[in-house]
C-alpha cells in the first residue's frame, strides 16, 4: 500500500487519499480534490454559493439542515465559523415573504 493520504479535505480536515494525476482527468469526479466524501462536498457547495451569493441565506440554512452536521465540531474552523453564521442570521424580510411558500 503506497495510497499515503495527500489531500486534506476543505471541509473537515481529514487527511485523504486521491489520485493527483486524476486531477486533471476531466471524467474523474472533481471533488475528490476538494472534499473527501461527497457529503463534504454538498457543504462546499452551499458555502461556495452562500459566499458568492448564488444561494439566498434562507436557503442555505434549508440546504444545510438536509447536510450531516454531527461532525461539525471537528471540521475546518473557518468553515464551523461560516455554517455558524448562516443558521445565526436572522431572515430579512425578503426571506419571511418566501418561507410562507412552505
Ligand atoms: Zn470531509
Amino acid at each position: 500500500m503506497n495510497q499515503y493520504k495527500n489531500h486534506t479535505c476543505a471541509i473537515c480536515g481529514k487527511t485523504y487519499y486521491a489520485c493527483s494525476s486524476c486531477e486533471n482527468i476531466r471524467s474523474f469526479q472533481p471533488w475528490r480534490t476538494i472534499t473527501d466524501t461527497r457529503a463534504c462536498y454538498k457543504i462546499f457547495l452551499i458555502l461556495n454559493g452562500c459566499n458568492k451569493g448564488y444561494i439566498h441565506n434562507a436557503d442555505a440554512q434549508k440546504q444545510l439542515k438536509n447536510c450531516d452536521l454531527s461532525q461539525l465540531h471537528t471540521f475546518v474552523p473557518h468553515i464551523r465559523e461560516a455554517i455558524q453564521k448562516i443558521f445565526e442570521k436572522e431572515e430579512t424580510d425578503y426571506d419571511k415573504k418566501d418561507s410562507r411558500l412552505f
